[in-house]
């Protein structure tokens, strides 16, 4: 299982980090060990002083392939959660000053949190998908897959050109403008629509 995740996919939170609009998707992984596992607590990692949530909406594949045309990706993935790829935003800074991989950053043990599965039907992938995260009880990202530079379908072709995609893999689409500090105590907890998906206790 592999978990591929997608950067700077919504304009306005590229700017907000100071990063250009990329003109094919920028892709990164976090290994198998990064998912965090439901209902299990999460620990502030004593590695980094500045941990950010990103919102983001998580595809799940269902069909193995390679060389997926853009036409056809939609038979590959067959439900969404809405999840946090969990960002040590002081170290990403460090080694992408350096130029260097942002696995320390990234890909750590629970950096990945997934919350309930919806399946796809063809009414909800004909409209647009709303999201956001609260923390403390208080909205602080909002997402639509209408602001997404890359659709899901572009991305999953994308990602098949260079990787074998197979089932029970995860795609991370991407995290909407508003992405912050989180501290111990917080709560986190991320909707589709007014669905609540998940919530997360920062001990
Ligand atoms: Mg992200």
């Amino acid at each position: 299982m592999k978990i591929f995740c997608v950067g700077r996919n919504y304009a306005d939170h590229a700017k907000e980090l100071g990063n250009a609009i990329p003109e094919e998707p920028v892709i990164f992984m976090k290994p198998k060990s990064a998912l965090m596992q439901s209902n299990a607590p999460f620990f502030y990692p004593e590695f980094t002083n500045e941990l950010h949530y990103e919102v983001e909406i998580v595809l799940r594949i269902c069909k193995n392939g390679k060389h997926i045309a853009e036409d056809s990706a939609e038979a590959y993935y067959d439900a969404f959660t809405i999840g946090i790829d969990f960002t040590a935003r002081d170290i990403q800074a460090e080694l992408k000053k350096k130029g260097l991989p942002w696995e320390k950053a990234k890909a750590w043990d629970n950096s990945a949190i997934i919350g309930k599965w919806v399946p796809f039907t063809p009414e909800i992938l004909s409209n647009p998908i709303k999201f956001s995260l609260q923390k403390n009880k208080e909205t602080v990202q909002r997402g639509t897959t209408d602001d997404m530079i890359f659709s899901f379908n572009q991305i999953v072709s994308h990602i098949s050109q260079y990787f074998s995609i197979n089932i029970g893999d995860l795609i991370y689409t991407g995290t909407p403008a508003g992405v912050g500090e989180c501290v111990t105590d917080d709560m986190l907890e991320g909707f589709y629509g007014d669905e609540k998906m998940f919530f997360l206790e920062i001990k």
